[in-house]
């Protein structure tokens, strides 16, 4: 059996709202209702003004690749059989930026681009566990 991804550990009072949302396959951000600004990753504050009134909202899951890197080769156990994977930071339409994977390519090196147009997938990592959101050519 191939080793699992290292997992977020609970409790963690701000993140886990997020986490337990991916078992829906929701991928939720938050927005301040002081100011407006669009919060991610999540926390109980707002980035901008401080505020500690914010919404939860689930995000279409459409965006575009703003920059990344192709690992070559990784010792983890988790990681030891993909081969070469992308990690990259993507731009979601509704305004926040995620650490993701950009999955669904054949080669990661030629295949991604800046600026292309991806949608959210997800993978999920066993029964009752969290579901993990990547990215795929839209
Ligand atoms: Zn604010």
């Amino acid at each position: 059996m191939a080793a699992k991804r290292p997992q977020p550990r609970f409790p963690e009072p701000d993140t886990e709202p997020f986490w337990e949302a991916t078992k829906n396959h929701q991928l939720t951000y938050q927005t301040c209702n002081a100011c407006g600004a669009v919060v991610f990753y999540p926390r109980s504050h707002c980035t901008s003004c401080g505020a500690r009134d914010l919404d939860r909202k689930v995000s279409a899951g459409h965006g575009a690749v703003y920059t990344f890197s192709v690992i070559m080769q990784s010792r983890h156990p988790a990681f030891a059989e993909l081969g070469p994977y992308a990690v990259a930071y993507v731009d979601l339409d509704e305004g926040f930026r995620i650490m993701t994977n950009v999955v669904g390519v054949n080669d990661p090196v030629n295949d991604i681009t800046c600026g292309m147009r991806v949608k959210l997938v997800w993978q999920d990592q066993g029964d009752g566990d969290i579901s993990l959101p990547m990215f795929e050519p839209a």
